[in-house]
């Protein structure tokens, strides 16, 4: 019988077998404390600053602008209060975008509260926010300016460079949320103008529960997690060590074969895109065509948008998992989708997705196989809808 299918990468990704071998070696043989000044401690030591190496050679940075975190959620909440804290927070004006992770939205009704000035910048239909609303939205006191690198529900990929240029010629620090984007397209700070960068390892085949946030020599930022100084003082706990050896392999496997992965997962994505739109009644791509992640699909399916989680039900019982929009947002099933509405889909249209994101492990046979799952599922439902099939925003 032929395995199940995972096509749900931007949720997670599994763990890529390299990786966790790399972690149980750690685990077994590397169990010192490292900031212990004994050979356990420093062998300990020696294993978080390779893959602080690892990690920085993903991005082109130091590996002393590497501060490991819990995950992207604690990296995001550490770069926007760690700079707002810098600034004194009340008054202080921050940019950032409607279409954010929860762990950037939060945080910023956070710092509202605490009366720093939060803008959140729209979108077009196809989710990139354009640098000239960027330009209009700069106050004198806006101090950071927070946008994604990569959207997780739809996959479009943002105008960094020239998002990153504006802010920093206002004066401003420039964050972008990298979590998905890091280890799936070229990300070189000694090229993109940008302060803070965070990543999270299981989005990239690596372990949950470990990230790392990327601080340009020099930030002023200040610390989440107060304590014994480890991390340069702004993020004390004792280190992760086997999660951030994860982390760090995940990193390195990443760098090294990006370039053909991309190149593969292209393929395969373009290849569901078109068929699936030619083949599905009502089926559209939602977001940028070409400016997304290599082996990421944002599917509506005209009609069936109040059905998306019986359709999601539908292909789980055939073996395959997808998602009907961000796992976070998991226990807002039916709901229209405020990503959607940003993007200008009508509250119906808004309320059903079907994210189908592609990964290392998947193959030419997984795609075929789904091919001729998805239109059976698809028809399963349509006798029970009474909305024509029309394709249009
Ligand atoms: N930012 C984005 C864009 C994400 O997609 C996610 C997770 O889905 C996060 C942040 C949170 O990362 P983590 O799950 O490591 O906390």
């Amino acid at each position: 019988m032929a395995g199940r299918i995972y096509f749900d990468h931007a949720a997670t990704a599994p763990i890529d077998p390299r990786v966790a071998s790399a972690m149980e070696m750690s685990r077994r043989e590397v169990f010192g404390n490292p900031s212990s000044l004994h050979e356990d401690g420093r062998k300990a030591r020696a294993a978080v600053e390779r893959a602080r190496g690892q990690v920085a050679a993903l991005i082109n940075c130091e590996p002393g602008e590497i501060v490991f975190t819990a995950s992207g959620t604690e990296s995001d909440n550490l770069a926007l209060t760690g700079v707002a804290e810098a600034c004194g927070v009340s008054g202080i004006h921050i940019i950032t975008s409607v279409i954010e992770h929860p762990a950037i939205l939060e945080t910023c009704n956070y710092l509202a509260h605490r009366r720093a000035a939060v803008t959140k910048l729209p979108v077009g239909s196809d989710g990139i926010v354009d640098p000239a609303e960027l330009q209009r939205a700069l106050r004198p006191e806006t101090k950071l300016v927070s946008i994604m690198a990569a959207n997780n529900v739809v996959g479009t990929i943002q105008l960094l460079p020239e998002i990153a240029r504006i802010a920093h010629e206002h004066g401003a620090l420039f964050h972008t949320d990298a979590v998905q984007a890091a280890g799936k397209i070229p990300l070189n700070t000694q090229k993109l103008p940008v302060d803070l960068l965070s990543l999270s390892a299981h989005k990239l085949h690596g372990p949950k529960g470990v990230g790392a946030l990327f601080i340009r020599k020099g930030t002023n930022i200040g610390p989440l997690i107060h304590g014994g100084g480890q991390e340069q003082g702004l993020r004390s706990a004792t280190e992760n060590v086997a999660g951030i050896v994860g982390l760090g392999c995940a990193a390195e496997l990443a760098r090294t074969e990006m370039a053909a992965e991309n190149v593969r997962l292209v393929g395969m994505r373009d290849r569901l895109i078109s068929e699936v739109t030619r083949n599905v009644p009502g089926a559209y791509l939602i977001g940028h065509p070409t400016r997304r992640l290599p082996g990421h699909v944002c599917l509506g399916l005209a009609g069936l948008e109040g059905e998306a989680i019986k359709l999601l039900l539908a292909l789980d019982e055939a073996g395959v998992a997808v998602s009907s929009g961000s796992a976070c947002s998991a226990h807002h099933a039916g709901e229209p989708s405020q990503l959607l509405i940003a993007m200008g889909f009508d509250p119906v249209r808004a309320r059903g997705s079907l994210r189908i994101t592609l990964g290392r492990f998947n193959t030419e046979q997984e795609m075929e196989r789904f091919l001729e799952i998805l239109p059976r599922a698809v028809a399963s439902l349509r006798p029970m809808t009474t909305r024509p099939a029309v394709a249009k925003l």
